[in-house]
């Protein structure tokens, strides 16, 4: 993984991931109290299962989560001991691509765990999913109450139960509190089974632990405790070319529609990124990147390659240097507040065409 000024050059812009700020997470969420695992799913969050993967397992994780089966095939090729499960649940017809990449469904409906039983006869292993509140997936709490102790239950292999919060992020929600109640009513029927509820923000809520951690947007540096500082290390960075600078008179305007019009002499720079990067359109207007530390707002509406900054108050801004869009005081939280979104889909919608770089 090289890094030249070509690279940058011939892309418009750079991605770098650093890994060993994800094993460093990883290590700090599994330090509180339970068993810790990954979830991967989306390309492990934009960052790529094929590097990430390898990081987690090297720092001693070792059960994986993704949503799909098509996901759990790639995070195989890249983890070839780990356990890996599909959040999804079992598409009809695809216990025999489960068997032959050695993959574990979260059955979520009885047809799922009489379909799974069928084919795998209790020899592969499985989840049950619970639902405590999303009502999305898996079964309702009395149906699982119900079903405890059926002899179905261990013919599908089942041997993790687990469910998913709906509010995770804002401990004073009261939902919290009934989940965890709920869940732990399930557990106690189905006394031989591991247990797992917490995803990245249910690790800080007490009584969400249970066995397994099942933490994914921290590992990439999100905050699991919006409400106060982020205790996780930051992940990505994204860094753009200036392809140009130009001085403007007071009244010009710029960019499609003319969005934004100059209200004094202005200093702008044209970063090589644009919207089919994955860096958000709905930021028009409302974000900023910074060059040589100096905050500089996005003027007028993002382009498809392009963005345009008012760096009048930085005088770092020239050709060839660079902005940074995703990193320092920008981290993922504050970008996805800018684009009305939250960092989730920031990370998740990372781009393919910039250069990619792993450290550490
Ligand atoms: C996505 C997901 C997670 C991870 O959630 P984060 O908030 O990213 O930590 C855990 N469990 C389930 C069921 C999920 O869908």
């Amino acid at each position: 993984m090289t890094e030249s000024g070509t690279d940058i050059g011939a892309h418009g812009a750079r991605l770098t991931i650093d890994l060993g700020a994800i094993a460093a997470n990883w290590r700090m969420l599994a330090a509180r109290g339970a068993d810790c695992a990954a979830v991967v799913k989306a390309d492990a969050y934009g960052c790529g299962i094929a590097q990430v993967g390898p990081a987690l397992w090297a720092a001693g994780c070792r059960t994986f989560f993704v949503a799909h089966l098509s996901e759990g095939v790639a995070a195989r090729a890249a983890l070839p001991e780990a356990a890996i499960y599909i959040l999804n649940g079992l598409p009809p017809g695809a216990c025999a691509t489960f068997a032959a990449h050695d993959l574990r469904p979260v059955l979520g409906s009885r047809e799922e765990i009489a379909e799974w039983a069928a084919v795998s006869g209790g020899g592969r292993p499985a989840a049950l999913h619970v639902d405590t509140g999303m009502n999305r997936l898996g079964l309702p709490v009395p149906e699982a109450l119900e079903l405890a102790g059926d002899p179905g239950i261990a013919a599908a292999g089942i041997d993790l139960l687990l469910s998913h919060f709906v509010s995770a992020e804002k401990p004073e929600d009261p939902v919290n509190a009934r989940q965890i109640t709920d869940f732990a009513r399930v557990r106690a029927a189905y006394p031989g089974l591991l247990a797992s509820l917490a995803n990245s923000s249910g690790v800080f809520l007490d009584g969400a632990r249970h066995d397994l951690l099942r933490p994914g947007y921290a590992l990439f540096g999100g905050n699991p405790t919006p409400e106060s500082a982020n205790p996780m290390r930051p992940v990505v960075r994204l860094e753009a070319l200036i392809a140009q600078v130009r001085h403007v008179e007071a009244g010009t305007s710029v960019g499609y529609n003319g969005r934004w019009t100059a209200p004094a002499p202005s200093r702008l720079a044209t970063l090589s990124l644009g919207y089919a990067d994955g860096f958000p359109r709905s930021i028009s207007g409302r974000g900023q990147a910074l060059v040589g530390g100096v905050p500089c707002p996005i003027l007028g509406l993002v382009s498809m390659d392009l963005i345009i900054l008012d760096v009048t108050a930085a005088p770092a801004a020239q050709r060839g240097a660079t902005a940074v869009l995703i990193g320092d005081e920008l981290d993922i939280d504050t970008v996805g507040r800018a684009a009305g979104t939250i960092g989730y889909e920031i990370l998740t919608g990372l781009g393919s065409r910039y250069v990619r770089t792993y450290v550490g």
